[in-house]
């Protein structure tokens, strides 16, 4: 088993996960099995109960495990399917080095951050990457080289360098940022010499350096890095900003970090020519796109990106797959309690209402679905979004003016949403929710079983609350079609109304599973009728005689 470590720093948001994702996915292309780590240093068990201003979006495995964001990024650019377990925290470690204490594990020692802790590291990721069955874990070190919650994983990580064998069996990838100052733009590589001096101190001695920068590094700078760092020369890389992350693994494989990797490792398959024309094609469409559409997105907490960043990923996907470029424009739902959602949604050719908890935003949700179910704008709504739509059609179209869910009106008369029954006796947080994959039975005919081409399908999911059933004939009998059932049938899962460009709800969260070469089926089938809507039936903004379509 082989290790490639990835620590970050200077600065935060470096773009670290994508570096590690895109070296994956380069040895992934050479028919190396490869499997994404992400430590997080902070001393929750998971994200799942951080919210998404914290550190993003929550993002959701198969079996459940609520994770960092770039678990997602693994799983998008290595097409993988994580487990909880390839997210390890701070808290996931004190936790299960505690219980050990109490068992009487430790005979009596003094328990220590080293070696107690750093031990629980080490064991923790070599279980993981031994569970994968994998040639090589891609380990990424959250947080920033001399943050004191990150020491306890670098000593970890130097160690097993130093047990497996530092070079053939660990690779230590630094990423730092060199900044461009004055007006002649020259390029500062202190900070990077300043934050490997940070890693040294800590024991580690990179073995390549990806230097964040914003355009090309010069010779000069690369020549400068590999002497005060340390490095090959060869193992000082740029990484300028992209056009679009996926374009990071071609910029990488120019520079020959994969072969690279691959002789200092002893990977021995360095004649390989990786294939990537499917991936070129796909990153040319984002960069080209023939099409624009402008996809409003109705939330909590859209002062940060990040919060939503699976949505923005699946439309990036359905956007290359229709060759057109997706717009998206945030607006906070509190904004509907003081503007008109025709205000707030002109010029937009969709709109996704995304997942959410609280009461805080609801209403201005609940007017924007309203909208576009009346003015035919297409619509997706997921999890909180698919409740959302389900009360708005109670109350508008069923007449039942009080209708709400019990998660922000207790005591309303009519619960059309409620909790579902196995929540009632929990009161922990914490990976409580109903989580991962369920599978949902599609009605033939339906406009979801089109989408999903088939009878059914197998998403994630994380919620409380459900469609309470005594409803569901009703709401059906005025349009509301619940075409996505779970497998008893006692869940609605995805609803729809017919006679609309779209309008689809699904329970679940489709943007866990959107991979860029096989996009949400519903986020794809809401950019075609966003396309639609623009250049087909004709908003007088777009002629599609003029486009390839
Ligand atoms: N708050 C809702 C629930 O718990 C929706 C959850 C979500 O959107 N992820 O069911």
């Amino acid at each position: 088993m082989k290790f490639i470590f990835v620590s970050g720093g200077v600065i935060s948001g470096l773009g670290k996960g994508i570096t590690a994702s895109s070296i994956g996915f380069l040895l992934k292309k050479r028919g190396i099995k490869v499997v994404g780590v992400k430590v997080d240093p902070y001393l929750n068990i998971d994200a799942g109960t951080m919210n998404p201003y914290e550190h993003g979006e929550v993002f959701v495995l198969d079996d459940g495990g609520e994770t960092d964001l770039d678990l997602g990024n693994y799983e998008r650019f290595m097409d993988l399917n994580l487990t909880r377990d390839n997210n390890i925290t701070t808290g996931k470690i004190y936790r299960s080095v505690i219980e050990k204490e109490r068992r009487g594990q430790y005979l009596g020692k003094t328990v220590q951050i080293i070696p107690h802790i750093t031990d629980e590291i080490k064991a923790r990721i070599v279980d993981v990457a031994r569970e994968s069955d994998a040639d090589v874990a891609i380990v990424e070190l959250g947080g920033t080289v001399g943050d004191i919650e990150s020491m306890p994983f670098l000593e970890a990580v130097r160690q097993l360098g130093r047990d497996i064998g530092r070079g053939e069996n660990a690779l230590f990838i630094h990423c730092t940022l060199v900044p461009v100052m004055g007006l002649v733009g020259e390029e500062k590589t202190k900070p990077t010499q300043h934050s490997v001096k940070d890693l040294m101190n800590a024991g580690i001695r990179p073995d390549m350096i990806v230097c964040r920068c914003s355009e090309d590094l010069s010779e000069k700078a690369k020549r400068k890095i590999s002497m005060f760092c340390d490095v090959d020369e060869s193992a000082v890389i740029s990484c300028p900003d992209a056009r679009t992350i996926y374009e990071v693994p071609m910029i990488l494989e120019k520079q020959g970090v994969a072969d690279y990797i691959i002789k200092r490792m002893n990977l021995g398959l360095i004649s390989k020519e990786p294939d990537m024309t499917d991936w070129e094609h796909f990153v040319e469409s984002i960069v080209s796109p023939d099409y624009e559409v402008e996809i409003a997105i109705v939330g909590k907490y859209t002062a940060l990106a990040d919060s939503y960043l699976s949505h923005l990923e699946s439309f990036t996907h359905a956007g290359a797959r229709t060759d057109c470029k997706v717009r998206i424009r945030f607006i906070d739902s509190d904004l509907f309690l003081s503007k008109t959602p025709s205000e707030l949604l002109e010029g937009c050719d969709g709109l996704l209402i995304p997942g959410g908890f609280g009461v805080r935003g609801v209403e201005g949700k609940i007017q924007a679905a309203r909208y576009a179910r009346e003015t035919g704008l297409p619509f997706l709504g997921v999890c909180l979004g698919f409740q959302v739509a389900t009360i708005e059609m109670a109350r508008d179209v069923l007449g039942l003016s009080d209708a709400d869910s019990t998660e922000f009106s207790p005591d309303t008369g009519n619960p059309v949403i409620v909790l579902m029954p196995e929540q009632q006796s929990i009161s922990d947080m914490g990976g409580t929710m109903r989580l991962g994959i369920r599978h949902t039975v599609i009605a033939p005919g339906s406009k979801a079983s089109e989408l999903y081409g088939g009878e059914g399908c197998d998403e994630r999911h994380r919620h409380r609350y459900e469609v309470n059933i005594d409803y569901i004939d009703r709401l059906e009998a005025v349009g509301w079609h619940f075409t996505g059932r779970s497998e008893d049938g006692s869940r609605m899962e995805i609803a729809e109304l017919y006679g609309h460009p779209y309008y689809v709800a699904v329970q679940f969260h489709p943007e866990f599973k959107s991979r860029p070469l096989s996009p949400s089926p519903l986020h794809l089938g809401l950019v075609r009728a966003a396309i639609d809507r623009k250049y087909v039936r004709g908003t007088g903004r777009g002629d599609l005689s003029e486009k390839r379509r």
